[in-house]
């Protein structure tokens, strides 16, 4: 499994290398977190910077991660161009597998486009 600090570090490094600034907040200590939210959280935000350096044209992307006391939110906002359907989430590859995953630990997945696109990925906190 994955941790969501190490998957930061390697999407800056894949958001740096295809020349998108990258502005997120700094501190991401989660608490009372399982791990398998944790690891699909991370795969979660792998796939949406891919999906920003493969898809959008942006150049700039946006990440934040809050936790309250009832759930984890983690925005991944781009300002490129959304390049899908409405259909998208349902046929694509990457976007239906992150939807399949957050249900599985019943999070959900909202796309927005508009300006770009804003990914807003929500999971409840499980370790009680
Ligand atoms: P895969 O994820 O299997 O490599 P994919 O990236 O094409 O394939 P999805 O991740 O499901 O599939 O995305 C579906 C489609 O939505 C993309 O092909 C693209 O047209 C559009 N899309 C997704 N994210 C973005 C984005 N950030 N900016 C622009 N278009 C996007
Ligand atoms: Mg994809």
């Amino acid at each position: 499994g994955i941790r969501l600090n190490e998957e930061i570090g390697r999407v800056k490094q894949i958001i740096k290398a295809a020349q998108i600034e990258f502005e997120c907040d700094e501190d991401f200590s989660l608490t009372n977190v399982s791990l398998l939210t944790e690891n699909i959280l991370s795969m979660c935000l792998k796939e949406a910077v891919t999906n920003v350096v493969k898809h959008s044209g942006a150049t700039y992307c946006y990440l934040s991660i809050e936790q309250s006391w009832k759930e984890i939110v983690m925005i991944i906002r781009d300002n490129g161009v959304f390049k899908g359907t409405k259909e998208t989430v349902t046929e694509g590859h990457g976007l239906i597998g992150m939807k399949e995953r957050l249900e599985f630990i019943n999070g959900s997945l909202e796309l927005v486009s508009k300006e770009g696109t804003t990914l807003t990925i929500r999971v409840p906190n499980d370790v009680k």
